[in-house]
């Protein structure tokens, strides 16, 4: 099996991704997080917000809502330029994105030797459009948005009149945005409704500022994902050709991983000029100017964005933590994204006192560990139970046995050196936050 096929076949035996809406044959580009994956998910959105507003003096968040007024898409330029290429392939009539090579080749090869033509691109608008309103006919058109970006664009005069902060300062928000994307695929990392995690900062709008705060923040991107575990061979920073960039992007600079599908797009960082505030000022007729009272001077702030997917880091670092050793698979996931951060087991189901005792042990983790969910196992034999949540990414198995009844210690065994140690019950969380924090 191929790579992408094992972390497919991990993901759905295990609960962490299932295909969308399966009992009825799916639907094309969308996915379901199961209980692993749910958490998995959680844990990368909530390192973000961490990392982007409570560490920081300089960034607030906001929840903006999926549906705009279609205007707004008109003023962000996403009505008349979010499209992708797309060819149709003469001898199946299947689509595909004119600027995706290797598809095209691939496909070219599933005609086994016969000669493929396509039809010239045609441009083909992303965004997927939806009905508001009660009245059949006179329901008015909107879209699902494309990018979570421009919710905060549109509140920016809002943040600034509603808080304290002054430029340079940002916006981070975490959220679902829909694609009408005309080839899914490759698992999660091409879906037509995902998650975005992204920054919006707004500054002076200079050159030496745009310079200062794209590569400040090019490195900080960098850093999270190197913080979080990804091994540093397999991520580098590709700049876009000016052919590439969006409409709105002045620089372009993604972050890619060294996927089994190739180098591949996960982050991107943008110097958007003032080009959505200015838009807006010009389609809403609001002033979206602001007034630094260091200078004295009233401008447009320029944006530097940074713009990830939620479901492609998922996927990436389901990817990187990936292990196959002699006797195990192994998802060495950093600790604070790890589904669960410790399994409890009794070591045999059969004696109610160690059960018992195991249940109390349980508990008092529980307790100490309220954001994260506390696995219990009690089936089959230890090895199996060990084999089953090195599969999950647990960083520790805390056993209960028979030395436990007599002198209150159980042992910790440690997921990627599978060295196991005796510890106090009293000291068991103590413990396990320490080597968590590691
Ligand atoms: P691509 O070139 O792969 O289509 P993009 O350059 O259009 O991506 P952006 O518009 O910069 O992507 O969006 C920012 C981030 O949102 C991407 O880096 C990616 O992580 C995520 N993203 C974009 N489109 C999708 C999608 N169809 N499925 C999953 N994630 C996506």
């Amino acid at each position: 099996m191929i790579m992408l096929e094992k972390i497919v076949s991990l993901a759905k035996r295990r609960g962490f991704v299932y295909s969308g809406s399966e009992i009825y044959g799916g639907l094309g580009g969308t996915w379901d997080y199961g209980p692993l994956g749910v958490e998995l998910k959680n844990n990368i959105k909530r390192q973000f917000w961490s990392s982007m507003v409570y560490n920081r003096e300089d960034i607030v968040g906001i929840d903006s809502a999926i549906l705009m007024n279609p205007k707004v898409w008109e003023a962000s330029g996403h009505v008349k330029a979010f499209t992708d290429p797309l060819v149709e392939c003469k001898i199946c009539n299947q689509r595909f994105r004119a600027d995706q090579k290797i598809d095209l080749e691939n496909h070219e090869k599933s005609h086994k030797g016969k000669e493929v033509t396509w039809t010239e691109p045609k441009k083909f608008n992303l965004l997927v459009e939806a009905k508001l309103g009660v009245v059949e006919g006179e329901k008015s058109k909107v879209y699902l948005r494309g990018e979570i970006t421009q919710g905060a664009h549109v509140n920016f005069k809002n943040v600034l009149d509603s808080s304290r902060v002054e430029i340079p300062f940002g916006i981070a928000q975490v959220g679902k945005a829909f694609r009408n994307e005309i080839t899914p695929g490759n698992f999660t990392f091409r879906s037509r409704e995902f998650e975005q995690m992204e920054l919006q900062y707004y500054i002076e709008p200079t050159e030496k500022e745009s310079k200062k705060w794209y590569e400040y923040w090019k490195n900080e991107r960098m850093k999270w994902y190197l913080s979080l575990g990804i091994d540093k061979k397999k991520l580098r920073f590709r700049q876009h050709q000016e052919n590439e960039r969006a409409h709105y992007a002045k620089d372009a600079w993604d972050i890619e991983y060294d996927s089994p599908f190739g180098w591949k797009e996960f982050e991107g960082i943008h110097n958007r000029g003032d080009w959505d505030l200015s838009q807006h000022q010009k389609h809403s007729g609001v002033d979206m100017s602001y007034f630094d009272q260091k200078s004295n001077k009233r401008f447009l702030p320029y944006i530097i964005e940074t713009s990830g997917g939620v479901d492609r880091t998922t996927l990436f670092f389901l990817v990187d933590a990936y292990h196959e050793e002699k006797d195990r698979i192994v998802l060495k996931l950093h600790p604070k994204l790890a589904p669960h951060k410790v399994a409890v087991f009794p070591l045999l189901s059969n004696k109610p006192e160690l059960v018992k005792k195991a249940h109390s042990v349980y508990k008092l983790l529980a307790t100490n560990y309220q954001l994260c969910p506390i696995a219990w196992d009690d089936r089959g034999n230890i090895g199996k139970r060990y084999f089953s949540q090195d599969e999950i990414g647990t960083p520790f198995c805390v056993t209960i046995d028979f030395q436990t009844l007599e002198d209150d210690t159980v042992t910790i065994r440690n997921r990627d050196t599978a060295k196991q140690e005796r510890v106090r019950v009293p000291n068991l969380s103590e413990k396990l936050q320490a080597a968590l924090a590691d």
